[in-house]
């Protein structure tokens, strides 16, 4: 812990010690000087007997019986937060905290979005106490970043890009991740900001991992873009370009890496629509994402509509191409607007109706009800007999398509298979 620079550091420490207060004897005496220095009157002074002070209070929270020893028997609470530059954790065991971590933040890192850097710490927090928690079942984390507790019970690959690797990290471990109100998490926020400076090697560690989570990235970089027909490597080079003058966008990202606003009605107003989509949005590859989806800038949507438009393939289909590639607030109704005005669209749709799919019971057993029907290939006739219950099929070549023919045909595969209670067929004239 570094010496306090000012008023607002001695009040996290004295948080800090707060938490633990009630194990500690005689803790208003072993604080005064540090509490005479809050108050309002008191001109910021900081010399030798402050810092015996704190040292005795550092001795406090580094040995019985604040700090406890492991208890196998005992179910565990990690507390962990991150803030800009930090990650703090700390294992508690009946309230007393049994090992602290903490640790700076790379510059990489530290561009991370609040969210990333939440999950981070939850990450560093389950490593740093692997020995403790690995195995276990009656593992509880405790964060104040809320959006963090849904993201974790979504399938992986629903994740926004960036979590995904940390979200694979944390496979190994078994915890349930509950929300608890940053004031309760003192100790996990104290540390966060009282790292010690990392050393060369231990940074060296933390940029590898920041190139092993781009290829994570690229990876899904990849899938979305072989997904995304209409987005080529030139569309992506425009999209990253004209994301450079977009206000909207830019505002986005300010957000996505700085966090959101507790309270909606915060959020500057040309952002508002991305409220309910906060928590699956990331940056990667200098583009804004939502899940696996790249959010376009404004001045490109009219084209990618457009080109999402080719081949008039009629409304659901283009939803189903955006939705595999593109995205803005909105995109649905712009789609539908688009298509319900263009005529191509329209007759193609009502030549296309189809009639609507009749559900049938599935048998009891294999072979008693059958479905028949004649088929050809290169000008040769077939016919098919499917079973419904099991979906084995039978196929016999014809010599012609008689009924005579046919009858022999079935009476051949009956012999095999045994006589069936229903056969169904589309009642052409052989049947
Ligand atoms: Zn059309």
């Amino acid at each position: 812990m570094p010496k306090p620079g000012n008023k607002k550091d001695v009040e996290r420490s004295l948080g800090l010690i707060t938490y633990v207060g009630a194990f500690i004897p005689n803790l208003s005496d072993k604080t005064l000087l540090l509490r005479e220095l809050l108050k309002k009157e008191t001109e910021w002074h900081w010399d030798e007997r402050h810092d015996e002070c704190l040292k005795v209070i550092k001795q406090c929270l580094s040995k019985p019986p604040v700090l406890r020893h492991y208890d196998l028997d005992l179910p565990i609470t990690i507390l962990v937060d991150a803030n800009k530059s930090g990650l703090g954790a700390c294992l508690m065991q009946k309230g007393m905290p049994v090992c602290y971590a903490s640790k700076s933040l790379s510059k990489a890192e530290q561009r991370y979005a609040q969210i990333e850097k939440e999950l981070y710490a939850c990450v560093f927090a389950c490593e740093r106490c692997h020995a403790y928690i690995y195995g276990r079942t009656d593992v509880v984390i405790e964060t104040d970043h809320k959006p963090l507790v849904s993201i974790i019970k979504k399938p992986i690959v629903d994740s926004p890009s960036r979590l995904q690797r940390m979200l694979l990290k944390l496979q190994r471990y078994t915890f349930k991740l509950v929300y608890k109100a940053g004031k309760h998490l003192f100790i996990a926020d104290a540390l966060s900001r009282a790292y010690e400076p990392e050393p060369a090697l231990s940074v060296q560690v933390s940029s590898a991992d920041y190139t092993q989570h781009d290829e994570v990235c690229a990876i899904t970089r990849d899938m979305a873009l072989s997904a995304a027909t209409d987005v080529t490597d030139l569309q992506f080079i425009k999209l990253q370009k004209s994301l450079e003058n977009d206000d909207e966008l830019a505002l986005l990202r300010k957000y996505i890496r700085e966090g959101w606003p507790t309270n909606k009605h915060d959020v500057i107003d040309l952002v508002k629509p991305y409220w309910g989509y906060k928590e699956n949005l990331s940056i990667a590859y200098g583009l804004v994402w939502k899940d696996q989806r790249i959010v376009v800038p404004k001045l490109l949507r009219k084209d990618l509509l457009k080109k999402i438009h080719v081949g008039h393939v009629g409304l659901q289909k283009c939803q189903l191409r955006a939705r595999e590639t593109i995205f803005w607030p909105g995109i649905n109704n712009d789609l539908t607007n688009l298509i319900s005005n263009c005529s191509i669209c329209l007759t193609y749709r009502k030549n296309n109706q189809k009639e609507e799919m009749q559900p049938h019971e599935i048998p009891d057993r294999p072979w008693a009800k059958v479905g028949t029907d004649l088929f050809q290939i290169k000008g040769v006739d077939y016919l098919l007999l499917v079973d419904y219950y099991s979906k084995f099929f039978e196929m016999e070549k014809l010599q012609c398509t008689t009924s005579a023919s046919i009858i022999e045909t079935l009476k051949n595969i009956f012999s095999r298979q045994g006589i069936p209670n229903v056969v169904m067929s589309d009642c052409g004239p052989q049947f």
